[in-house]
């Protein structure tokens, strides 16, 4: 390239703008921006993390449903995760004490979600490093996508047709429009200006990966006790993601236990529910917050993900709304094309913001609702949820529409998900 070319190519450089700017390539940014660049949108994606590392070893594992794996298939993911993956066949929730057995509990199986396939399970268990790796892969394999990292995003300016973004490198990029994908605190949002509400539960989760003396038959199960809820959420093997949900204080404690210690502790306390576990690598703990983005837009500016909205993680539903938020933005951004308007315009924002505003804070009020209703043994509240856990197993229609809600493909409310 002479002179003159290396100019002019740094002007365009300068001055490109792009349609969309995503900031943070977690799941749901990096999901977003596969999605947007197959809508032939011009996208560049800024993270913290470098690209040429590995994922951080990340103890978490997701229950992803059936809506959230349709849309990673179709953003040809799912290849990558078939090997580590376990289909969920079914879902448990029993009403115990410490005792659990004759309690009354809700079981549906996939057949409930009257699927076209008969075999399509209600969701699949995804760790989150395969998930993150196959995602990055994704990304560098993609010629429409321009990834800048490690940066961080550190200040943006809405201009009349674009937002300009500056970083910590001093790099400036522009863009149609700026999306938030950068977690519960999200730099993004606070520069938007945009505040959040919610309640620190006091609560922590204790997780771990264990193996099980009894085969799971990929059944994910949850006992609902007087502290809060525990579950096992089925692996490959004979295997389970374990998630106990105690005071604060107590899962950080057992968490920095000896393993055997801690492995004593759960076959004392959940041996008879789930059988006897037996942990592997390391053990963690999550404080649980639910924090929602008082605002999901901004002037054009999009926020999705933990950035809109940090959910209980009960239902294991946090990715899962984030998925629906990255379905609804790419199905917006495509209808605005198709309908020759503008990305980044108030009346995409609004659109966008429409579809996803209800259904993320129902879900996140949901949840709480669930965890303050089972999170206790009050005489008012116990017989209320005894018979809600009988309706739902007795009647078919109510399981069904229970097994359709879970995993994510019922019609309406997050519509672009059955699409996407
Ligand atoms: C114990 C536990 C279990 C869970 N289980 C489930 C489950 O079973 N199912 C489910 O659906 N959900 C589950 N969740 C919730 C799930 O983990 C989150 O909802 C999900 O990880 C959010 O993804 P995200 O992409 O929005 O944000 P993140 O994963 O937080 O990604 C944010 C990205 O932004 C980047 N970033 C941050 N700041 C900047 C900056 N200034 N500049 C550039 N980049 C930046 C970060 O590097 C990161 O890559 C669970 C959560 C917990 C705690």
């Amino acid at each position: 390239m002479d002179v003159a070319h290396t100019v002019s190519y740094l002007i365009f450089m300068t001055d490109q703008i792009y349609d969309v700017a995503i900031v943070g390539a977690g799941p749901t940014g990096a999901a977003l921006a596969l999605g947007l660049a197959q809508a032939d949108l011009q996208v560049v994606v800024i993270d913290t993390r470098d690209p040429q590392a590995a994922p951080k070893p990340d103890g978490r594992n997701f229950a992803i449903v059936t809506g959230s794996w349709r849309m990673l298939r179709k953003l040809g993911i799912t290849p990558a995760l078939e090997e580590t993956s376990q289909p969920l066949r079914g879902l448990e929730a029993v009403d115990g004490g410490t005792h659990y057995f004759g309690r009354p509990s809700v079981l549906f199986m996939q057949d409930d979600l009257d699927s076209a396939d008969p075999d399509e399970p209600l969701g699949q268990m995804v760790m989150a490093e395969p998930l993150q790796a196959a995602l990055d892969q994704a990304i560098s394999e993609d010629s429409r996508i321009d990834r800048i990292a490690p940066d961080f995003f550190e200040a943006q300016t809405a201009e009349p047709g674009f937002v300009s973004i500056t970083l910590k490198s001093g790099r400036t990029i522009k863009a149609r429009l700026l999306v938030g994908s950068d977690g519960m605190n999200s730099p993004v949002r606070q520069s938007l200006g945009i505040t959040t509400e919610g309640r620190d539960y006091d609560k922590s989760v204790f997780t771990a990966n264990v193996s099980l003396s009894r085969p799971h038959d990929g059944i994910a199960r949850q006992l609902f006790t007087p502290e809060g809820p525990f579950a096992t959420l089925p692996l490959q093997g004979d295997r389970a993601n374990l998630a106990w949900y105690m005071q604060r204080g107590a899962a950080e404690t057992l968490a920095a236990m000896p393993k055997k210690d801690a492995e004593a502790e759960l076959n004392a306390r959940f041996a008879e529910f789930a059988g006897e576990m037996t942990i592997e690598g390391k053990a963690g703990s999550y404080p649980l917050i639910l924090q929602l983005a008082t605002e999901m837009t901004g002037p054009r500016a999009a926020l999705v993900g933990d950035a809109a909205r940090r959910v209980n993680p009960l239902a294991g539903q946090g990715l899962n709304q984030g998925f629906r938020d990255v379905a609804a933005l790419i199905e917006i951004a495509e209808e605005t094309l198709h309908l020759g308007g503008e990305i980044g315009s108030p009346q995409m924002l609004e659109a966008y913001s429409q579809a996803r505003r209800f259904d993320g804070t129902g879900t996140a009020l949901t949840l709480d609702a669930i965890d303050r209703l089972f999170s206790n043994d009050a005489t008012l509240t116990k017989p209320i949820r005894t018979l809600g856990l009988m309706a739902a197993s007795k009647i078919p229609p109510l399981r069904r529409f229970l097994a359709r809600k879970a995993s994510a493909t019922e019609d309406g409310v997050a519509g672009p998900m059955s699409d996407w």
